[in-house]
């Protein structure tokens, strides 16, 4: 039986077709651990959930990976307010995360990864975004990716517009090139700050970059480059998924293949 999923790249209801016939690997975006879980956490969970039940069912080998974003300036923000450790509050908020999806009868992933524990893979992909001139350092070390040099950034959510106000405001305030540019690297700036050791400085990772980074390290085998289905919340659509598409498109293109371009 065919199965039809709507591609938010196409804007279309189309056939699933795996990489690989009968396997199916999905990713999806999973919750910033610094509060309860909400209402569109459980939606996105129950939504894949019963996609992959669903494939499973088909007869598909199905692997659902969804992370946990560890690290993140709103869980800077609230380890403030706390006496806890990054670590403390991040697996306490996990923990509370993962009761509350059991008590909406919701499977878990079958991986799930962290971001703390994914540095390797975030190094590994800045490293090659930065040797192929698609991200650049600022003076104060914080990397950015540079969108200008990817023309299909935007194609997935059609919501980037050049706008001279917000190109002059934003200039004026930090050092990245354009306003739609993005951290990939976040630089160390006071002593106390959460940190990371790289061979391009110590920091912590943007928000973006660890979902690709992930897939990279999970999934790639024999020269692929992606996963099935890559899915999360609806307002994830911009600037997350475009961000994640733009990247992993750049850290895989060569000077003359554009694969990612399907
Ligand atoms: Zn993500």
């Amino acid at each position: 039986m065919d199965m039809y999923i709507y591609d938010s790249l196409k804007k279309d209801k189309v056939k699933f077709i795996p990489i690989e016939p009968k396997v199916a690997k999905i990713y999806v975006c999973g919750p910033t651990v610094y509060d309860d879980a909400h209402l569109g956490h459980a939606r996105s969970a129950l939504s894949f959930d019963i996609l992959g039940r669903t494939l499973k069912a088909l007869g598909f080998n199905t692997t659902i990976a969804k992370n946990f974003t560890d690290i993140d300036d709103k869980i800077i923000n609230k380890l403030k307010e706390t006496e806890m450790s990054l670590k403390e509050l991040t697996e306490f908020y996990i923990d509370r995360y993962l009761k509350e999806m059991e008590a909406l009868n919701i499977k878990r992933a079958d991986i799930e990864p962290k971001a703390t524990e994914s540095i390797d893979a975030i190094e590994q992909m800045i490293f090659k975004l930065l040797e192929k001139n698609y991200a650049y350092k600022i003076e104060n070390g914080d990397i950015y990716f540079d969108t200008s040099k990817d023309d299909r950034y935007g194609t997935i959510s059609s919501m980037v517009r050049d706008d001279e106000n917000t190109q002059s405001r934003v200039c004026h305030t930090s050092k990245k090139r354009n306003p739609k540019d993005f951290a990939l690297w976040k630089a160390c700036k006071e002593n106390g700050d959460i940190c990371f050791d790289t061979t391009f400085g110590k920091g912590r990772p943007g928000w973006h970059i660890e979902c690709s980074a992930m897939i990279e390290k999970l999934f790639h085998k024999r020269g692929e480059y992606s996963v099935d289905i890559h899915g999360g919340g609806a307002d994830l659509l911009f600037p997350h998924h475009e961000n994640e598409a733009s990247q992993t498109r750049c850290a895989n293109r060569t000077r003359n293949s554009q694969i990612l371009d399907a």
